[in-house]
């Protein structure tokens, strides 16, 4: 590059990096507004981190400066059928709920193959009504989106679907599924939730919509252990708020009293008394799933909540960073989750 050419380049970053900030600054004070009609709650001063307390925004540490941190945070949780964001963060969705902050429970797909008695629109739609019913008790909002159940594809068409979202929402934080997870909805999910990442806070894409600072990205767990396990950056207890979950996941019925998609008649209850039962065993069911995650990820507990609470936690909710957010330290987590 000669030197007309690099002082050419120059100019021409020193004023990207200009507008960055700029908007860096709209977003931020945008923030305050409310995210999808929420009632806004009264925050104090402790509830805002100014510039120079808080790092900058790039996922390597170099990115848009973020002027200020501020709560109630936005919360956006990518799911990829209708009941994936509640079983791994109703929990903690009710906890930044009941404290004012806004969460969003995304479904990327609308679930329309997941139950064995019947497919298609009407399951399609019974399912949007299920998870509707769940974020009434999680107090949470929700979303579906019009993909077909087992269909999803980290298409360009779609990756911008989820830049909208992540932006309409001015998401502080956020979550989806590990791109190695189980089933190649969840899979796609967590691709193309990964790949929103950095793009969200590019002014040249969707530029009808304004941007957000790259936002916190954070993987729900899973158990699977290739290409590497998963790694419990943050654990969270979940035992204040464990029978408000089990009574939001457990109105969805299509799913687990009824069997989900590969169930069968044998599966539903003849007399009142085994309906009793069966929604018994299910609450049980669900139960153990938070009960699995906090003895798992157990070290993770005593790192957050120091050993002699850290050890009684009976139910968690864990999660990892994505290193292509932005980049975080303990105290901003600490400040991003704002629980005893
Ligand atoms: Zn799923």
């Amino acid at each position: 590059m000669s030197s007309k050419d690099r002082r050419e380049f120059l100019k021409s970053a020193a004023a990207i990096t200009a507008a960055a900030v700029t908007t860096g600054i709209v977003a931020s004070e945008a923030h305050a507004q409310n995210a999808g009609g929420y009632a806004s709650k009264n925050f104090k001063a402790e509830d805002t981190i100014k510039k120079g307390e808080w790092r900058s925004s790039g996922a390597d540490g170099t990115g848009i400066p973020l002027t200020e941190l501020k709560r109630p945070l936005n919360i956006l949780v990518f799911g990829a059928h209708p009941d994936d964001a509640e079983l791994k963060a109703g929990g903690v969705a009710a906890k930044w709920a009941a404290k004012g902050h806004k969460v969003k429970l995304v479904s990327v797909t609308n679930g329309d193959m997941g139950y064995w008695k019947n497919t298609g629109i009407p399951l399609a739609a019974r399912r949007k009504r299920e998870q509707a019913r769940a974020s009434e008790i999680l107090g949470t909002k929700c979303e579906v989106l019009d993909i077909g159940d087992g269909t999803l594809e980290p298409t360009l068409e779609n990756r911008l679907k989820l830049i909208r979202l992540i932006r309409e929402w001015k998401a502080d934080i956020v979550m989806g599924h590990r791109p190695t997870d189980y089933q190649a909805d969840h899979r796609y999910t967590g691709v193309l939730m990964q790949d929103t990442a950095f793009l969200c806070a590019v002014p040249g894409i969707l530029p009808e919509i304004p941007v957000v600072p790259n936002p916190v990205y954070l993987y729900l767990y899973d158990y699977f252990q290739r290409p590497y396990p998963f790694n419990p950056d943050i654990a969270v207890s979940i035992d204040s708020v464990v029978e408000k979950k089990t009574n939001a996941v457990d109105v969805m019925d299509s799913q687990f009293y009824e069997g989900g998609c590969m169930s069968s008649d044998a599966t539903l209850p003849k007399t009142p008394e085994d309906a009793k039962k069966r929604r018994a065993e299910i609450r049980r069911l669900l139960a153990g799933r938070n009960e699995q995650c906090a003895d798992r990820f157990r070290a993770a507990l005593i790192k957050w909540y120091g050993k002699e609470k850290g050890e009684k936690i009976k139910n968690a909710e864990a999660f990892e960073i994505c290193e292509y957010g932005r980049k975080v330290t303990e105290a901003e987590i600490r400040f991003l989750f704002p629980f005893d």
